[in-house]
């Protein structure tokens, strides 16, 4: 029998008690693991210690979940519902999900460390809601277009689903991570197989009884918690899949596709990590500047793929930006704690190996001669806290130049002019393409350098927005597909071509 986990909230903030189901969640039922899988502790950032265990799966679950899925496709979902009714049940969800999101919010807050307003109002309000509001407007406008060839024939193309859609996810915007696959595969007429992040998988238990209580037809999302090299490796290899939405890291992404490869040829759409320079020049709003650089790296905890970890400050203003940049980033070390304690603006990494892993980088970049600005170390002595951290003279080949972190740190580097393209080179000489942001109060060279710079978007005068109808996604090893706006239907439909002869007889 899948059991249940309950937790009640007693904060200022928050108070409630919520209540998820913690098996798998496959056919619109909740089961138990075959075999009895391979269970998952979920661990409290701030304590280090476990909140609850939920049901694990393994391949064989996998298998369950696709057979519930390809059935849901077969006799109730895909082209035979009207666009109109994907997108009213689509929109049907978002309201639930609105009405459910505080504690939506509290259980992601509870589960991952950040601050439960940062969970309302980034995760929540930013990204998850309006998502699948948005791709509840496309599910009725996916369309295809009608081409001349010559005048006795005529051709049009379809925007057909794949099917069965795999969406492999991480755990630093777990809910919204999710939303930002199921919404379009459903929309445009897909199904789900859904596996969230071994460390988050919380949020998308409590989603579960919403698809239900929206009246999507059993087994058009399936949930199959459980760990990367047993699931996530399944859904990657697994035949009937015909596609995979990935969201996480670069290694996890290349061993994705390697199992595509091995298998079925199924579509990879990858959305992984970054390294992003933000460039800062003399002519910048230098307040502006500061909140947007500091935002853009410590907001959660450095755990964002687009996260400006590199940031490059002209010389002009380098020694004021320096200090505005270290007296925030210290309000925010004064401003540990834990997710529903008023005024708390920074927390934990997300797990221990995080935490280690972080560690290891800010070790590694004073082993190689970077000077810590401020920061630098743990904070406190129980969870997984680390102070924001800025080095400066870092140089172009360290690791923690190179290298994804995700964590609070980052390096500040001075340079001289835009000329000669130096500053360029240096944005750009990572493997990772995901974002970058440029500061200048000159439209030209704003203009001229967000085209040169390597990145799948670059921010300028901001840092890293989302906006719904605007495609968010890597260049390099940051990934080879898009998120968000229309692009995103294309990695979950494929085009078929319909000739058709009005002419000529043989
Ligand atoms: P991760 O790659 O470790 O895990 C992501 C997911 O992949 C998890 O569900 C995990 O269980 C699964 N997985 C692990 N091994 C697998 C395997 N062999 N086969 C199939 N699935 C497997 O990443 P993470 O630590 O959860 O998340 C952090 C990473 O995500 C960072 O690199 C970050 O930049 C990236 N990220 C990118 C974006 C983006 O939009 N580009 C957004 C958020 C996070």
């Amino acid at each position: 029998m899948p059991q249940t986990f309950t937790h009640t909230f007693d904060s200022s903030l928050f108070k409630g008690t919520v209540t998820i189901n913690t098996g798998l969640f496959i056919g619109g039922k909740w089961v138990d693991p075959v075999d009895g899988g391979d269970p998952v502790d979920v661990v409290d950032p701030c304590t280090g210690k476990v909140i609850t265990t939920v049901a694990g799966g393994t391949s064989k679950d996998v298998d369950v979940a696709v057979a519930a899925a390809e059935r849901a496709y077969k006799t109730s979902w895909g082209l035979k519902v009207p666009g109109a009714e994907r997108g009213r049940l689509l929109g049907k969800l978002a309201d639930l999900v609105e009405q459910h999101s505080d504690k939506l919010a509290a259980l992601e807050a509870l589960n991952v460390g950040k601050p439960f307003p940062m969970a309302q109002f980034i995760d929540m309000s930013m990204i998850t809601i309006p998502v699948l509001r948005y791709y509840a407007g496309w599910a009725d406008k996916i369309q295809g277009k009608t081409i001349e060839t010559n005048e006795n024939k005529m051709a049009y193309t379809r925007h057909e689903p794949y099917g069965v859609v795999g969406a492999i996810t991480p755990w630093n915007i777990p809910l919204a991570a999710a939303v930002l696959k199921i919404a379009p595969l459903l929309a445009t007429g897909n199904v789900a197989v859904l596996k969230p992040s071994e460390i988050a998988p919380l949020t998308a238990l409590y989603f579960a009884d919403l698809v239900n209580q929206a009246g999507f037809p059993p087994g058009t999302v399936n949930i199959v918690n459980g760990y990367g090299n047993t699931v996530g490796e399944a859904i990657s290899r697994h035949p009937l899949i015909r596609a995979v939405g990935f969201t996480g890291s670069t290694l996890t992404g290349r061993k994705i596709l390697k199992a595509s490869a091995e298998s079925n040829l199924k579509k990879v759409s990858l959305e992984l990590g970054g390294k992003s320079p933000v460039i800062v020049f003399d002519d910048a709003e230098l307040d502006q500047a500061i909140k947007w650089a500091s935002g853009g790296i410590f907001s959660n905890m450095g755990q964002v793929c687009v996260a400006g970890s590199r940031i490059y400050v002209q010389e002009g203003i380098y020694d004021k930006f320096i200090q505005g940049f270290r007296k925030l980033a210290e309000g925010l070390a004064d401003a540990t704690g834990t997710p529903f304690e008023p005024g708390t603006r920074h927390g934990p990494q997300v797990s221990n190996a995080q935490f280690e892993r972080v560690m290891g980088y800010i070790n590694s970049g004073k082993s190689e001669g970077a000077k810590v600005l401020t920061g630098g170390e743990r904070q406190g002595d129980t969870g997984f806290f680390i102070k924001p951290t800025i080095f400066t003279e870092a140089k172009a080949d360290m690791k923690i130049m190179q290298e994804e972190i995700f964590g609070p740190v980052c390096s500040v580097v001075k340079f001289k002019t835009e000329e000669g393209k130096q500053v360029t080179e240096w944005a750009n000489n990572t493997t990772y393409g995901l974002g970058a942001n440029v500061m200048t109060q000159n439209v030209a060279r704003a203009i001229r350098m967000a085209n040169s710079l390597e990145a799948g978007s670059v921010w300028i005068n901001s840092g890293a927005t989302a906006d719904m109808g605007v495609p968010f996604g890597g260049f390099k090893q940051s990934g080879n597909s898009k998120e968000f706006g229309e692009y995103a239907l294309d990695a979950y439909t494929q085009v078929k071509a319909i000739h058709i002869n009005i002419g000529q007889r043989l």
